[in-house]
């Protein structure tokens, strides 16, 4: 077997202490529906975030941090599964329904917690599943040992319905399978839990925490404590957004400490991103100085706050500025984990640390696609050149060196890039399938929410 020097191509160096010769701790944090400007480090100057600015400044933060989907379960399928969610047809949001056997994570995937489990990690998820509702979709199925959360795509976060209502903001929050009452605020239970599942770390088995926040997703819903923080907000809906926000970092404060407490943060490797981008027409979140929100392949749908840490393996406060996705969260854990790659499928993930150490020249990417609804919406980034193609539309073209907002359509001035991009794109659109099952109406959601 391989030390872990060796996995990583020898680019530990002097730098790796003796305590690091173990395999890493990996903790996944994702908040849900986070504004890029929504945070102290990526220039918010209202909602005070000290815990998660410190894990910026602790590691890498990746300004051309992407995700694969402006919204919420696509990404998450990417995810966990180091692959274009569109390979595998899971380009929408699944309905909540227990018995739908399609709308979910497909069965034949192969997910992050089960290749890091079967490498010897104890693999926990605290938070919002949202990747399918069957029994045989259920986290505790696709490699999580460990669970609490709910399965659907948000929750109410002051209560939930133990008696069957099908609605699904208001699911039954499950420990391990079990439904489980629980009083308070949804986001502290989250915090913690998965500090508390830190706590229980052993020095002979390496952990994998996949904590994944809904906050601040709407409801729009924060205890007075968190509020009366930000009192200096004048906008009530700024506040309460800020507050839930507040709320979240203070949860990112309390299982760093605890990762601190048990001498573990030096052997963690740590990473945090947003899901999509703010929804702007919906909170009022900010996603400055980039153009759209969440559900558009804008730069504000899809590039977000994007943080790697590992102490003593990463130089502390570093930017890196090429792309990299959240893609490669799959890659970079087996790496740092030892773990091999599933075999017999295509990987669309780069193992990062490398690239984050300064080792390899280049960017991780030469180049990242998305695309929505089966074809509703494309885009591609390929150095500083943005092509974005929505149904119907004359092609745009940006430059984002330039033109960061995508104010300013080039795709006539110059023709040649934007022809040659949508050529490559077109080859990518050829490897996807057709989207497996389609996002519950809005009408119907409305109605489960209400
Ligand atoms: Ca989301």
């Amino acid at each position: 077997m391989l030390t872990r020097r060796a996995w990583l191509g020898g680019a530990l160096g002097a730098a790796a202490a003796p305590g690091q010769t173990k395999k890493p701790n990996i903790i996944v944090i994702v908040a849900d529906d986070l504004g890029s400007a929504d945070l102290g480090f990526t220039g918010a100057k209202d909602i005070p975030t000290p815990h998660l600015d410190a894990l910026a400044r602790s590691g890498v933060h990746c300004t051309d941090g992407y995700v694969s989907h402006p919204f919420c379960s696509p990404t998450r399928a990417g995810l966990l599964t180091g692959r274009y969610q569109q390979r595998f047809g899971h380009e929408n949001n699944p309905r909540y329904d227990r018995t739908d056997a399609t709308a979910g994570l497909p069965l034949d995937q192969v997910t992050l917690p089960q290749t890091l489990s079967a490498a010897g990690y104890r693999t926990g998820i605290v938070g919002k599943w949202h990747l399918g509702a069957t029994p045989e979709m259920h986290p505790m199925k696709r490699g999580f040992r460990e669970m609490y959360g709910f399965l659907g795509g948000g929750h109410d976060y002051f209560q939930q319905q133990l008696d069957g209502d099908p609605r699904e903001y208001l699911i039954p929050i499950e420990r391990d399978g079990k439904p489980e009452k629980f009083d308070g605020y949804l986001t502290d239970a989250f915090s913690k839990e998965a500090a508390a599942f830190v706590d229980r770390a052993k020095p002979a088995e390496p952990f994998f925490l996949y904590l994944a926040y809904n906050a601040p997703h709407t409801p729009v819903q924060v205890p007075p404590a968190y509020e009366a923080r930000l009192s200096g907000i004048a906008d009530e809906g700024r506040r309460k957004l800020g507050a839930m926000i507040v709320a979240l970092d203070d949860g990112v404060g309390q299982v760093m400490r605890t990762l601190k407490s048990k001498g573990l943060d030096k052997n963690t490797l740590v990473f945090f991103f947003s899901d999509n981008g703010g929804p702007t027409q919906v909170t009022k979140c900010s996603n400055a100085p980039f153009r759209g929100h969440k559900g558009e392949v804008y730069e504000g749908g899809i590039r977000v706050p994007f943080v790697v840490s590992w102490p003593g393996t990463l130089d502390a406060d570093r930017k890196y500025n090429w792309m990299v996705s959240s893609l490669d969260v799959f890659a970079t854990a087996c790496a740092a984990a030892g773990a091999p790659l599933p075999a017999g499928r295509h990987l669309d993930s780069v193992n990062l640390i490398p690239h984050l150490q300064g080792l390899r020249k280049g960017g991780a990417h030469v180049r990242l696609m998305w695309r929505m609804g089966g074809g509703t919406a494309h885009a591609m980034r390929e150095g500083d050149f943005k092509l974005v193609q929505r149904k119907g539309q004359p092609p745009e073209l940006y430059s984002l060196k330039t033109d960061i907002g995508e104010s300013r359509n080039i795709a006539v001035e110059r023709k040649d890039i934007a022809d040659s991009m949508a050529e490559r794109l077109a080859r990518w659109d050829k490897e996807l399938i057709a989207p497996l099952f389609q996002s519950p109406q809005p009408a119907a959601q409305k109605k489960k929410k209400a």
